[in-house]
């Protein structure tokens, strides 16, 4: 049996105090934008994770780049850090104010800049959510596939790097953002990349602040690849008798090279806690969610080898939702997974898990961390985007209970451990935050960390954006 390690204990921080001057400066600059109120600090003093540290001392709610400029530009003069915000619907930490400083809110940043449908694009600022971003494009037959659970800003996901259900098919952040604008760390605005579809001309500065987490510099314009809304939509419920079934269907339908849209795990407690919160009638059993895109033709042609495959692996209920309501009711229901968890347990806060593997290796790498999970009695459910090996174990801890908190990060360690034994990630799309540090280096290896130090030296120099997030300098 493992001894109890105290992994849940943050790295601690010396606050930076922001001087009255800089106060005095903001509040004369943006008015009323500029808010010290407890309640909207706390507001954006805390994120989705179960840690909690002291707010920032100041929140400025931005509507430019220039005013984005202005905040930085302070900040750097008096060395103070600063937070970008998106949402908030970051789970790792990302947004805590562990050395104080002010946060820069961009949800009023929220224009749809411009949309170009003959060479599917979209320049969008970065509150805009991407629901939002949907609404605006859909009359123009387009649509943006990057579909975090929550309603995330597109500056968010950009600075997460994160993904969603549509992944296995279009990619993640990293493959969708085309170019940047964004304010240095010295409060100078740069441009990045172009609407070219490719580009070869020097660093891809683009993919350096795409996953950097607010700690390089802050995104206020993003240009994205959009697509065609496909001819042809059919999604499909399937149960199978445990999940090592239902990832081995996962697995072969990736590695025949189905052009699946949507692959989406749920286990029994996952599928009990969405039938209780969006009052759903699924069998309690582990069970794929699948979404097929394209032709008529081509959507039956792939729907038609999915379900040959999962017959054989014990798959069975084959039920398919073709009208758009049905589809969205079943996906509005996974996107609502983490809160209808939530309501497992009273109280409760979840630590998540969020390690990707080679796919050959999901299947050993899912059954495994729940039969830990079972073996240690924590209360807990698994989600997963498993066509591209990634999923999270939610474990729902009583946030005052210190052994329940061990026991969900002693399983998260050991995860870890064996998605890096097995050539896999720490993080699929969470990203780092402040609370997978630990992890980084055993995944990238001590010159790889040193070398992330260095590009943030050059950069940050004064270490104001975000500091203590990725890692500690
Ligand atoms: C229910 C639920 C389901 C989720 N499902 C998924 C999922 O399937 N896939 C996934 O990838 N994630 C998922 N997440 C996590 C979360 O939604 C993503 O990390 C999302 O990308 C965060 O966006 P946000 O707007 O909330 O960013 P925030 O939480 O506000 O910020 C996140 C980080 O980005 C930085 N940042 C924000 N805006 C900017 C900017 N303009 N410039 C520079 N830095 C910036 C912040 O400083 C912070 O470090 C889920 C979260 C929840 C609560």
């Amino acid at each position: 049996m493992n001894a109890p390690i105290p992994v849940h204990v943050l790295p601690t921080f010396e606050p930076r105090p922001v001087p009255a001057a800089m106060l005095e400066a903001l509040r004369q600059h943006f008015g009323t934008r500029c808010s010290t109120a407890l309640a909207v600090r706390e507001q954006h003093g805390r994120d989705e994770s179960p840690f909690d540290v002291p707010p920032p001392e100041a929140v400025v709610y931005a509507e430019s780049t220039e005013d984005v400029a202005f905040i930085v530009k302070l900040a750097d003069e008096h060395a103070v850090p600063v937070i970008p915000f998106g949402v908030g619907s970051s789970l790792e930490g990302h947004l805590l104010a562990v050395q104080g400083g002010v946060s820069i809110d961009l949800s009023r940043m929220n224009a749809i800049v411009r949309v170009n449908p003959e060479d599917l694009t979209v320049t969008v600022q970065p509150g805009v959510t991407r629901n939002q971003l949907n609404r605006e494009i859909k009359d123009a037959g387009l649509f943006f596939p990057i579909d975090p659970g929550a309603d995330a800003s597109i500056g968010g996901m950009s600075a997460t790097r994160a993904s969603g259900t549509n992944a296995v098919r279009y990619g993640t952040m990293r493959d969708n953002v085309l170019a940047l604008t964004v304010v240095t760390a010295k409060g100078e605005v740069i441009h990045t990349g172009t609407r070219a579809r490719k580009s070869s001309a020097g660093y891809d500065l683009t993919r350096l602040f795409v996953g950097s987490e607010g700690t390089l510099g802050v995104m206020t314009e993003i240009t994205l690849k959009l697509y065609p809304l496909p001819e042809a939509v059919s999604a499909a419920v399937c149960h199978f008798p445990d999940v090592g079934s239902a990832v081995k269907t996962t697995i072969q339908v990736i590695q025949m090279g189905v052009p699946i849209a949507r692959c989406e795990l749920l286990d029994t407690h996952a599928v009990r806690a969405v039938n209780a919160h969006d009052k759903l009638s699924l069998r309690e059993a582990p069970m794929l969610l699948m979404e097929f895109h394209g032709s008529p033709a081509s959507v039956a042609e792939q729907a038609a080898t999915v379900q040959e495959i999962a017959s054989e692996f014990g798959g069975e209920d084959f039920q398919w939702a073709t009208t758009p309501e049905e589809r969205t009711r079943l996906w509005t229901a996974r996107h609502r997974a983490y809160f209808a968890g939530l309501q497992m347990k009273p109280g409760c806060r979840t630590v998540t898990t969020d390690t990707c593997v080679p796919i050959s290796r999901l299947a050993d790498c899912v059954t495994q961390a729940l039969a830990e999970a079972e073996a240690a009695g924590i209360q807990h459910y698994l989600v997963g985007h498993v066509g591209d090996g990634n999923f999270h174990v939610a474990y729902l801890i009583d946030p005052n209970n210190d052994a329940e908190r061990d026991t969900a990060e002693r399983l998260n360690k050991t995860l870890v451990e064996r998605a890096l034994s097995m050539q896999g990630t720490c993080t699929g799309e969470h990203g780092i935050g402040l609370h997978k540090q630990g992890f980084l280096i055993d995944e990238a290896g001590a010159g790889a960390v040193a070398m992330m130090r260095t590009l943030k030296r050059a950069l940050d120099p004064k270490n104001i954006m975000n500091p203590g997030k990725i890692f500690a300098l």
